[in-house]
């Protein structure tokens, strides 16, 4: 894994060191983040290939720093999600959070590199074609370039993460609240600014095209999706 730049999100100092240790006897760069606001940050000021994230961590937990991860810096991060518990809901739970894979506590040194190889491996294979689409609609992930129709669609930092948001989860209505977590964590602006950069997304990549994609729904929130009874081909 020469060259590999690995997060180690951990808030048990020696499973942390023992693992930034064992990573790089191994050859890879590993940073550790003690907590999920120290993670977030690492990873916007950063460039890393793998991330490994507790669930349990002090302030906000593995699956909400995961989703956040998602949402704005790095969508494409590869994470290896760590828990103490193995059942099914928590799988769901990370994956439904964006985790790539999962490793239930207590787990070998060993199989930690190797599925954090292949993760990279993946990642690296699959990351000139990484994009995200609904429709004619397109986000490429590594350069952030918005098409639709092939037309070249610029976009504000927060209404391209709406945008990326709204794609990735384009199989549901996705709540105003949930939005605005994923933006503004805690500490949400008032109600009429998600408003305000909604508007500002739905101008630039409905209002020149004939097929509207991005529905609100009423009271509730947003749906980024070809509307009922329109084919793939529209
Ligand atoms: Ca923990």
């Amino acid at each position: 894994m020469g060259a590999v730049r690995c997060l180690i999100v951990e808030d048990n100092e020696d499973l942390a060191a023992t693992l930034a240790d064992y990573l790089e006897s191994r050859g890879v760069a590993a940073d550790v983040a003690a907590d999920g606001r120290t993670a977030l940050h690492l990873a916007a000021h950063n460039e890393y290939d793998v991330a490994v994230l507790d669930l349990g961590l002090p302030d906000i937990d593995g699956l909400e720093v995961c989703r956040r991860l998602r949402a704005g810096p790095r969508p494409d991060l590869p994470v290896l999600m760590l828990t103490a518990r193995d059942t099914v809901d928590q799988r769901l739970a990370g994956f439904a959070a964006g985790t790539d894979d999962y490793l239930v506590k207590p787990f070998s040194l060993p199989e930690l590199a190797a599925r954090l190889t292949a993760l990279d491996r993946r990642a690296r294979g699959e990351s000139r074609a990484r994009a995200l689409a609904v429709g004619d609609l397109h986000l490429d992930l590594d350069t952030l370039a918005v098409t639709r129709g092939g037309v070249a669609i610029q976009l504000p930092p927060i209404p391209l993460k709406l945008l990326a948001l709204l794609l990735r989860n384009s199989h549901r209505v996705v709540p105003r609240q949930e939005l605005e977590a994923e933006i503004w964590g805690d500490d949400p602006p008032e109600s009429g600014v998600l408003k305000a950069h909604i508007h500002v997304l739905r101008r630039a990549i409905d209002r020149p095209f004939a097929v509207p994609l991005l529905r609100t729904v009423p009271g509730v929130g947003y749906r980024l999706a070809l509307p009922e009874g329109t084919g793939p081909a529209t």
